[in-house]
Order: structure tokens, then C-alpha cells, then sequence
């Protein structure tokens, strides 16, 4: 990799030069011998500019890919914090386990399904990736190399776990996996309106143990507040082997920037009929391997690149509401901006406390949009929808954002402060400097 290369994170609206400094922890390269402030970075999934860091080194964690130990009896596996979740399910699947927690794509490390505290379609159930990590090692930049765990250190666990990379290098973890075949039997649920989306996700939250739904956020009229609910259990049976089922590398790829009319208001509300009306019953069943269920956008490499050369905003925030009503309102805010979101994926968290510090889920309804940046018409839409999460006494996810204003940070993360002392003092990210801007 050659030096003044633009390090990108998914949504490539953030560009930064850096001096890279791969890193080299097998050959004991010393942190304190780098220049700061540093960051460890993993797969770079991360939508915003949590694992940037425009000054100073940016560690990879590429390196550490080694499985250190996998118990099939005890489903307990111990790996290096490089080492994707993609290689983790080559792995376990073939052995009938599977990950306790899944975000949206199987490429991301461990490291960083840690430092974001990733949560899943099973959020109600199952809680954050961190209520599943046993302990971790972190290595400190004054070169201590710490074991952390619910007994051990345990305020540097509790701030690792969703603490973005800022407390240290995390060098390996364990992980408590969860026994299940790779196989899910899925319902896709049509809905045409918000009332209906709520009736059908009060009658889930029990029975399924995946739950998600996939809202138009341009149909208006008859049509407002519909889209998709997708619930599903993974299957108690299946005809051949669990390594039978074993995804495979993605075979389509998106090779160049797309011009901006790809993704137009026009394109992105046709998108949303088309998928709407995609399936012409009100309800379908079927078994489907994992990958397609979790991963669908694995299916096509670079995909982000369909939003072209400026990339893309993704806005999460979660709400502590148990009712739907504050939907209408976003609803109706985002049709009147003309600023379309093409993904809208909406998903009710439990009650299941995150262990990290930092965790962003809370109870409540989380809703994650997708904004093609179009400079400053698109972060004004980013704040007037910063004043309604406010108001709402919501939060934005950090692994996805990358315009949040540092008051809005300091007021909606209550652990902040005590977060801030375990902070290692020679790290820090974009993000991080951002949020303190004020400070
Ligand atoms: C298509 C898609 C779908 C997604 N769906 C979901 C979802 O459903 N739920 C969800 O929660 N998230 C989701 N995400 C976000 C993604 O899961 C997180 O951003 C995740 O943290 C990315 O992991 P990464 O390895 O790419 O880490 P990076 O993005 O490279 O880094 C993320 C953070 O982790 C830190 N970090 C990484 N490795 C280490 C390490 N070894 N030691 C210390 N710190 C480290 C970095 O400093 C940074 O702060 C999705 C992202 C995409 C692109």
C-alpha cells in the first residue's frame, strides 16, 4: 500500500489523505513508536467516520486473521480480531453453529463487530454482538497487553464494547456461539400502512426470532407508511448438511462510480414499487439459506459505488418509543425534502441491556436511512431530521454516521463522561475529534 493513499469508509463521503502504517503486531512493532494519534481500522464497513483518521496512523488489522481456538462441544471460539465474520461462518456453519448477533454483512472483523456493538434482526431476543464476547485481549499504547472480561478489567470491557477503537488495539476475543442450522424459514409480510406494520410486529416479537421491515418512504397517498416485514426462525431440520449451505463469494461487482441519475428521486421511487409489488401475494413462505436471509447485499461487491464519485449518508437513530407514531412524521418530513432515502429499514430493539459504555441500542424503534450526498441540501436534511430524533429523545448510531454535531452527541450517550477517562489517550478517529469539537 503506498503512502497519501484516500482512505474510504462505505460511504465514501469522507476523504481524508493518511501515511498509512500496516500493521505489524507478529513482528512487535511498538504502538508507542508510531506518530498519533492512532486508530485501528478493520474492514472499513463503517458507513461514516468512525474508523477514519485523517492525522497520525491508521492501524490495519488485516493481519490478525488467525483462528486461535473453535470447541464445537461448547461453541466457544477464540480469534484474533482481524479475522472476518465471513471467515467465522466458513468455520462454524459445517459444524451447525452459528453467530449469535449478525449485522447486515458478513464483512466486517470481529474487532470491529466489537467496537461498534453491532446488533442484528434479532436485537429483541438476543441483545448486541458484546453480550455474546466472553473476553477480550487489548493492547494499550503504553504497550500493555490487557485481558478484559466481565471479571477482569472490567471497565475497559464495558468501554470497548461499542467504544469505536478509541480504548486500544483489540487483539482477540472469545465468542459464545449459538447453535443452529444455516437454514431459515422466512415469511415476507406485505403491509400498506403504519397501523398494520405495528399490528403485525406486536404479533412477532414472541414467535420470531428475526424480525425487520423494509419501508417506501416515497408512497404517499393510499399508499403511505407501506413495505415489507420480514420475520423468520432458523429451521429445526434440514434435508442435507449444514455445510451444504455454505455461502459463497459474491460473483457480481460494481466496477465504476455511477452518475447521480442512477440514484434519482424518480429511479429510487420506482426501486420502491418495483420491490413492493415484487411479490404479488400478501404473504410468502419459504426456507432460504442463511446468506440470502442476512446478507442480501452482499450479493453484488462495491455496491456502494452505485451512489457515486460524492457516496452516501446512511442516518440511524433509535428512538425510545414503543409505538409507531412518530413514523408519520418522518414519513411526511422526508417526502417534502425531495432528499430520497433508497434503503429504509426499520426494526423495534428489546430490552436486552448492552454491555458497552457506548452501545447505541436502546429500547425502542430504530429506523436506518440511506441519503446519496448531495452536499449541503443533504445535511440540511441530516439536521432537521437531527431536531426530531432530538425531540424524540433518540440517538444516532455512530458506526453510520458522519455529520452528527458534538452537542448532540454529548447530550444523547449518558455514559460519555465515564467513557472519556478510559479513552486511551494516544488514539482517537474523526469521529472522535468531531464530537468533542465543543468540548
Ligand atoms: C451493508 C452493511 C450492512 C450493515 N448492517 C449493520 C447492521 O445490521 N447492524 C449494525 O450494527 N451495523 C451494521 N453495519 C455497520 C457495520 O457492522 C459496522 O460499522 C462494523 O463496525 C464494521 O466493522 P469493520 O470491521 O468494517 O470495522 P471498521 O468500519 O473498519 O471500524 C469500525 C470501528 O471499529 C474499530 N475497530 C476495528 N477493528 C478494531 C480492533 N481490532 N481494535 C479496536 N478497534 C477496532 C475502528 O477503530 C472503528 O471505530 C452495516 C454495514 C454495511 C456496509
Amino acid at each position: 500500500m503506498s503512502a497519501n493513499t484516500h482512505y474510504l469508509s462505505w460511504g465514501r463521503a469522507h476523504r481524508f489523505e493518511h501515511k498509512p502504517h500496516k500493521l505489524a503486531w507478529r513482528d512487535s512493532i511498538e504502538l508507542s513508536n508510531l506518530s498519533e494519534p492512532m486508530l485501528v481500522q478493520g474492514l472499513g464497513r463503517s458507513y461514516g467516520d468512525c474508523c477514519l483518521n485523517g492525522s497520525g496512523t491508521l492501524l490495519l488489522s488485516k493481519e490478525l486473521d488467525h483462528m486461535i481456538a473453535f470447541n464445537p462441544d461448547t461453541g466457544i471460539l477464540d480469534c484474533e480480531a482481524g479475522v472476518s465474520l465471513d471467515s467465522v461462518l466458513k468455520l462454524i456453519v459445517p459444524h451447525a453453529y452459528f453467530l449469535p448477533v449478525s449485522p447486515g454483512t458478513k464483512y466486517v472483523s470481529v474487532g470491529g463487530a466489537i467496537a461498534n456493538d453491532v446488533h442484528g434482526k434479532n436485537h429483541h431476543v438476543a441483545g448486541t454482538f458484546g453480550k455474546h464476547v466472553l473476553g477480550l485481549k487489548l493492547l494499550r499504547s503504553n504497550g500493555e497487553l490487557l485481558t478484559c472480561s466481565a471479571d477482569e478489567n472490567q471497565d475497559l470491557f464495558a468501554a470497548s464494547i461499542g467504544g469505536m477503537g478509541l480504548t486500544g488495539l483489540i487483539v482477540s476475543a472469545k465468542i459464545k456461539l449459538k447453535k443452529a442450522l444455516p437454514v431459515i424459514d422466512q415469511e415476507i409480510i406485505k403491509f400498506n400502512s403504519l397501523s398494520e406494520l405495528q399490528e403485525i410486529e406486536n404479533a412477532s416479537q414472541s414467535r420470531y426470532e428475526y424480525t425487520v421491515s423494509w419501508i417506501d418512504t416515497l408512497a404517499s397517498g393510499k399508499q403511505f407508511g407501506r413495505g415489507l416485514y420480514f420475520r423468520g426462525n432458523h429451521c429445526e431440520h434440514i434435508k442435507k448438511s449444514p455445510q451444504d449451505y455454505l455461502h459463497s463469494n459474491p460473483k457480481l461487482q460494481v466496477f465504476f462510480d455511477a452518475p447521480s441519475f442512477v440514484l434519482s428521486e424518480f429511479s429510487i421511487k420506482l426501486f420502491n414499487s418495483v420491490l413492493f409489488h415484487k411479490q404479488r401475494q400478501e404473504k410468502k413462505l419459504e426456507t432460504v439459506p442463511y446468506d440470502p436471509f442476512f446478507y442480501p447485499l452482499d450479493a453484488v461487491k462495491s455496491w456502494n459505488r452505485l451512489y457515486g464519485k460524492q457516496g452516501l449518508y446512511q442516518y440511524q437513530f433509535v428512538v425510545p418509543c414503543d409505538s409507531l407514531d412518530f413514523m408519520g412524521d418522518i414519513l411526511k418530513f422526508l417526502q417534502k425534502s425531495h432528499q430520497a432515502s433508497f434503503l429504509t429499514v426499520l426494526k423495534k430493539f428489546g430490552s436486552i441491556t448492552s454491555p458497552g459504555l457506548m452501545s447505541f441500542p436502546k429500547e425502542g424503534w430504530t429506523l436506518a436511512l440511506d441519503f446519496p450526498n448531495r452536499g449541503t441540501a443533504t445535511l440540511k436534511v441530516l439536521s432537521d431530521l437531527d431536531r426530531m430524533v432530538s425531540d424524540l429523545k433518540g440517538r444516532l448510531y455512530s458506526a453510520k454516521d458522519g455529520h452528527m454535531p458534538a452537542s448532540m452527541y454529548q447530550s444523547s450517550y449518558p455514559k460519555l463522561e465515564d467513557f472519556s477517562k478510559l479513552v486511551d489517550p494516544k488514539f482517537s478517529s474523526n469521529f472522535w475529534r468531531r464530537v468533542n469539537a465543543s468540548k
